[in-house]
């Protein structure tokens, strides 16, 4: 049986991934374990066509599971969605391995140069080899460039990837 905090977080997350339609979705796979799409949509008075849509995402992404099995009364196949709730720890895991990863990212390119900017909100900042290239003027509006300091930056980006590394579940 799922607990119900991964109940709980599987609405949340659905929520998170698509809004109120996911969570409603959601919420009647919890209710009833095994739904077909008709009996979703008796359940929460959306669109078959809409819950369709919402249903092959989730499945994209591993939180729900569909079984085909044959309708006895219409002779037909039809599928039943069950939600993966024991999943949504793994899910969340997932998500935040990614923006790790972006964050890890981002951090290194910070990292890898000093920066230099003409204080004009439409032009880019420049790498200081780039900087040196261009005599220290901005190639995009030609006003002189000076050093950005990105400690603020760095140090944010610093906190934030040790938060996500001390939140994701060990071992995983
Ligand atoms: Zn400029």
């Amino acid at each position: 049986m799922p607990s119900i905090d991964n109940e709980e977080s599987f609405a949340k997350i659905s929520n998170l991934i698509g809004g109120e339609e996911y969570q409603k979705v959601a919420k009647a796979l919890l209710n009833t374990e095994d739904a077909t799409d008709e009996e979703i949509a008796g359940a929460t008075g959306m669109r078959i066509n809409v819950i369709r849509k919402v249903l092959y995402d989730m499945f994209g992404k591993a939180l729900i599971t569909g079984i085909r099995v044959k309708d006895e009364k219409k002779g037909w196949f039809v599928y039943r969605w069950r939600a993966k709730s024991d999943q949504i720890d793994n899910f969340i895991d997932n998500q935040k391995k990614k923006i790790l990863d972006r964050l890890q990212k981002r951090l290194e390119y910070e990292e890898s140069s000093e920066f230099y900017h003409c204080g004009n909100n439409e032009c880019q900042r420049i790498k200081f080899d780039i900087a040196i290239e261009s005599f220290f003027k901005c190639p995009t509006c030609n006003q002189n460039l000076a050093m950005v300091d990105n400690n603020y930056t760095k140090e944010a980006l610093r906190y934030k990837i040790d938060q996500i590394l001390s939140e994701i579940s060990p071992g995983k």
